[in-house]
């Protein structure tokens, strides 16, 4: 792994005085790290990340951190908006359709625990793009090892208990029960105005990040709840809520 610095223009100062406290990750969905390069360092794309990547899990930086990169567009997390003014973006040298390499993995493993320390930047706000724009985005994709990654307390992974999957089926077919349990986890259910997200945008994201097998399978209709993705669903809802709500120790 080496990192080098690969300065791109397109970045404004982080609006209020924000600080970053969430790490948004992105797939690049290019041909080759070079072409990615080249977009997110022309002035003429409007966009850029932090940092990128490639397969070989070297780094490159494009923007300081203490800089906003335009990479979020519009975007909510845990109910505020302007995310590329609270983040860090890093983009992945990856195209969707194939799996991300064991270097580029161990490389954004070291890059999310070094700055998840340096910023404060708990768990539950390491996301990916389509958690803050289900309606639009769908990377980093059904590929991207959220599972592998969650055992170094790099985003949170799901563990249903019996109370979570306690009548998840009748929830699972009412959509105003699942909206709330949307906007407990984190997901902007009423945000973005007019065009906020559709309930089945919403399942989808989720299912991409929690449940990559709703679109392997052969019989798979990815965008309709189960009663299992009830029982994932309320499980992050539980481990994302804020520490401030939870009854001390
Ligand atoms: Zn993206």
């Amino acid at each position: 792994m080496r990192c080098y610095d690969r300065p791109s223009p397109n970045f404004d100062d982080r609006k209020d005085g924000a600080k970053p406290e969430l790490i948004v990750l992105h797939y690049t969905s290019m041909d080759s790290t070079e072409a990615a390069l080249e977009k997110l360092t022309d002035p003429a794309s409007k966009v850029s990340c932090h940092y990128l990547i490639d397969e070989k899990g070297n780094i490159f930086q494009l923007v300081d951190e203490d800089k906003r990169a335009w990479h979020a567009g519009v975007s909510s997390w845990m109910g505020k908006d302007d995310v590329n003014s609270r983040s860090i973006g890093i983009e992945i040298s990856n195209r969707d359709d194939q799996p991300y390499t064991k270097e580029q993995i161990f490389s954004l493993a070291l890059l999310c625990k070094d700055l998840m320390f340096r910023h404060k930047i708990p768990t539950e706000n390491v996301v990916g793009h389509s958690d803050v724009a289900p309606d639009r985005k769908q990377d980093p994709g059904a590929h991207f090892p959220w599972q592998k990654l969650s055992r170094h307390d790099i985003g949170r992974w799901p563990e249903p208990t019996a109370a979570d999957q306690f009548n998840a089926a009748a929830v699972a077919r009412s959509p105003k029960k699942l909206k709330e349990l949307f906007n407990e986890a984190g997901y902007g259910v009423n945000a973005f105005g007019k065009n906020k997200p559709k309930l089945k945008e919403l399942v989808t994201a989720f299912q991409r990040r929690y449940e990559p097998e709703a679109f392997s399978k052969p019989d798979a209709k990815p965008g309709k709840a189960t009663a299992g993705t009830v029982a994932k669903l309320r499980a992050v809802a539980r481990l994302n809520r804020p520490k401030k709500d939870q009854p001390e120790a």
